[in-house]
């Protein structure tokens, strides 16, 4: 087994992970008044750091007898139905059916040029892949703090990161007077 740097690092995982992938999250189009009555149009774009990674026109159709959107990505027109329920507080959630198994689902997943749900994708989630991935990374931070006289452990470094990496992808927080999600 090589150390670190000799390129095991840059492998790519088999399984892509869900943020490789370019998705569209229903609760977004929510926030963007997307799922409003009548026709609309927005587009959406993907970024990674500054970079942006791809981007698709939405369009949605809410009425009575119609709801459903389509999506306009690498001139392709993907529809996608959607479901909705009345939840307590009023208004309707809006979901997603995935176009390949026709679940109902809050995100769908471009992966290539296949829409679908993360389950068709079989995707994993970048959490459950990261616990292990970088584990070499953090040995190898862990080493270089300890050249400064105190020794740090490697699990420290990667509670650290992961606190971090958290703390800076944390999602906005819903608007008020909605209940807690539960599942
Ligand atoms: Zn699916």
């Amino acid at each position: 087994m090589g150390g670190y740097g000799s390129g095991r690092y840059f492998r790519y995982n088999t399984k892509c992970t869900v943020e490789d992938c370019r998705s569209v999250d229903a609760n977004d189009f929510a926030r963007w008044k997307m799922f409003r009555e009548g026709q609309r149009y927005t587009s959406t774009r993907w970024t990674l750091g500054d970079r942006e990674t791809g981007s698709c026109g939405v369009i949605t159709q809410i009425g009575d007898g119609l709801t459903c959107c389509a999506f306009l990505f690498n001139n392709r027109r993907v529809p996608v139905a959607l479901s909705w329920y009345a939840p307590g507080y009023g208004g309707r959630r809006y979901f997603f059916l995935c176009p390949v198994c026709h679940r109902r689902v809050r995100t769908l997943h471009f992966k290539g040029r296949e829409l679908a749900c993360r389950i068709c994708h079989n995707l994993t989630y970048k959490s459950c892949n990261e616990s292990h991935s970088f584990d070499r990374l953090y040995m190898h931070m862990a080493e270089s703090f300890h050249r400064d006289g105190k020794g740090v452990s490697w699990t420290a470094v990667k509670w650290y990161m992961r606190n971090m990496i958290r703390s800076v992808n944390k999602r906005p927080r819903r608007p008020r007077g909605r209940p807690k999600k539960c599942r």
